[in-house]
């Protein structure tokens, strides 16, 4: 019987175990990818916003966690693919077939791309379909290429682009685009790109590349065939919730719902970071929110711990 198993090791989970360590909480972290860091291996932005710590991207900043994750003691599992969880029961099973009981839970697991769900989102993966503007746009020079989405991620690697592309597309389905005011003003200024609002992209074209995409504009209008060389998807994200949806409370959306000290409505379970944090998702709120829950378990379990 371990004190606290935490499922997912990006911020949000590694600083939940770390400071479940700090109060003397036995802590098991269960991982389902190869490596831990969540979304930071995604971010090719440097970041700015984490309070006394600038890091060129989110890899660079994992490495100033894993310095401190790797001399705390908790036991961490990667490549540990769960498949189902208890959360009355406080038991998690495991697709090797190993059940795993603890007296807290925390649900750590983050959230995902949201997938458009047109034929060849996912046959052009590596072959014309752009992960992010800031890591791969020199690939991308010299080609057309189309971004779906209107938000401030979309707006944002559409104006990056621009650097390198001759044409940039972006598609979005409302009338106007969500993106704060500061990138839709350097938007505007921005001759090669050309805004489809109100239009969807209904499918993704090539052979053994992107060629070209296909939009499907309101108001009976006939899809239309656009060339490009490169598409890039920011449509938002969704919680990992799947595992654990239908036993505790989510909003409309899926992301599990919390008080303030992280509790969901099953005694005992936890969440933390982007999962249970849909309006302020960010690296610095994880890591405080690992903090509560820690702190919180340790009350409840009436540790003493060392900094209590
Ligand atoms: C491009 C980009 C740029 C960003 N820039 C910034 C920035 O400048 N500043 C900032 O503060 N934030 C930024 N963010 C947001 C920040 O990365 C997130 O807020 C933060 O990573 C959330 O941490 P988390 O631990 O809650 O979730 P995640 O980082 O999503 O980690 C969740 C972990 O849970 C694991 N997991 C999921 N399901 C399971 C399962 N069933 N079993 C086991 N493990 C599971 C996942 O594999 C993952 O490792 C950016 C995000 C992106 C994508």
């Amino acid at each position: 019987m371990l004190d606290v198993i935490i499922i997912g090791a990006g911020p949000a989970g590694l600083s939940t175990a770390f400071w479940c360590d700090e109060l003397g909480l036995d802590a098991l972290v269960l991982e389902e990818a190869e490596n831990v860091g969540g979304q930071l291996h995604r971010v090719y932005n440097p970041i700015y916003n984490y309070l006394g710590l600038k890091a060129g991207n989110g890899a660079e900043l994992l490495e100033h966690f894993a310095a401190d994750v790797n001399s705390a003691e908790f036991d961490l599992w990667t490549q540990t693919s769960i498949s189902s969880v208890d959360l009355k029961a406080k038991r998690v099973s495991l697709a090797s077939g190993e059940d795993l009981q603890s007296i807290a839970l925390v649900i750590a697991t983050g959230v995902r791309p949201r997938e458009l769900g047109v034929p060849g989102e996912k046959e052009f993966i590596g072959k014309g379909m752009i992960e992010s503007a800031a890591r791969d746009r020199d690939l991308f020079a010299g080609e057309d290429v189309c971004v779906v989405g209107g938000g401030d991620a979309a707006v944002e690697n559409a104006l990056l682009l621009t650097d390198v592309c001759p044409t940039v597309t972006l598609v979005h389905r409302g009338k106007k685009l969500r993106a704060r005011r500061e990138f839709t003003e350097q938007l505007q200024t921005m001759h090669c790109i050309t805004v489809f609002p109100e239009s969807v992209l209904t499918r993704i074209i090539g052979d053994d590349h992107v060629e070209a995409v296909e939009i499907k504009r309101k108001q009976g209008l006939k899809p239309f065939q656009l060339a490009v060389r490169g598409v890039l998807i920011r449509i938002g994200v969704e919680p990992n919730t799947d595992l654990i949806r239908d036993q505790l409370e989510t909003d409309q959306n899926g992301y599990v719902v919390v008080n303030s000290q992280q509790e969901t409505n099953v005694p005992m379970v936890f969440a933390v970071g982007d999962v249970s944090n849909p309006l302020a998702p960010t690296i610095s709120g994880a890591t405080g929110a690992g903090a509560t829950a820690a702190k919180v378990i340790a009350s409840r379990l009436n540790t003493p711990g060392r900094t209590l």
